[in-house]
């Protein structure tokens, strides 16, 4: 093993020993879900592979840096510029799964109240309608001016459907996200 190869192995060890805070859950979590970012030796892959970053202000490494040291990153606003594209994540070569990382990060904070006002509207629909974005009265002019029905073959439709993906919503406790 090579001076840098030592570097690195021994980069995990310490970033566990002298940056992880027993209280934080966060990374508790990860761990639990079997995901593990310490293995992370903060070369930039991914930030340098990341859509997202080109058109805001997210650094997906910098995001990365953030849960393992700190709980505070459940208030990190990059946390929901990312559009699971999974381009980092295939190219990481410590093969982190970072998507993984950040969706269980966002369920976390999601299941804290730390969620933005545009993601409890989406909620809300999801409740209501079964879909994240409704159909509007003009989709649905336009539809029958191109010959369709009022409705796609979707929830829209079925109401019975809809129930079903209610209840589904419901066992998931989706409304007590917004209520908090
Ligand atoms: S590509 Fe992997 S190892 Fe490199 S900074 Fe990103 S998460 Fe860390
Ligand atoms: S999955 Fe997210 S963080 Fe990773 S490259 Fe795509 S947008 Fe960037």
């Amino acid at each position: 093993m090579d001076d840098w190869e030592q570097f690195i192995s021994n980069r995990k060890y310490y970033i566990t020993e002298k940056m992880i805070m027993k209280e934080n859950n966060v990374q508790e979590q990860l761990k639990e879900a079997g995901i593990d970012i310490l293995k992370c030796m903060q070369c930039g892959m991914c930030s340098g592979s990341c859509p997202s970053g080109r058109h805001t202000s997210l650094n997906v490494r910098r995001l990365i840096r953030h849960a393992i040291r700190s709980q505070d990153v459940l208030e990190d606003e990059e946390l929901w510029m990312c559009t699971t594209c999974y381009n980092c994540q295939e190219r990481c070569p410590r093969c982190i799964d970072i998507v993984d990382a950040i969706l269980k990060i966002r369920s976390i904070a999601a299941h804290k109240g730390i969620i933005l006002p545009e993601h409890k509207q989406v909620i809300k629909l999801l409740l209501e309608y079964g879909h994240a974005v409704p159909i509007d009265e003009a989709n649905m002019k336009k539809r029958e001016e191109l010959g369709l029905e009022r409705f796609p073959e979707t929830v829209h439709k079925d109401i019975e459907a809809l129930n079903e993906v209610k209840k589904l919503l419901n066992v998931c406790k989706l409304a007590d996200i917004i209520d908090q």
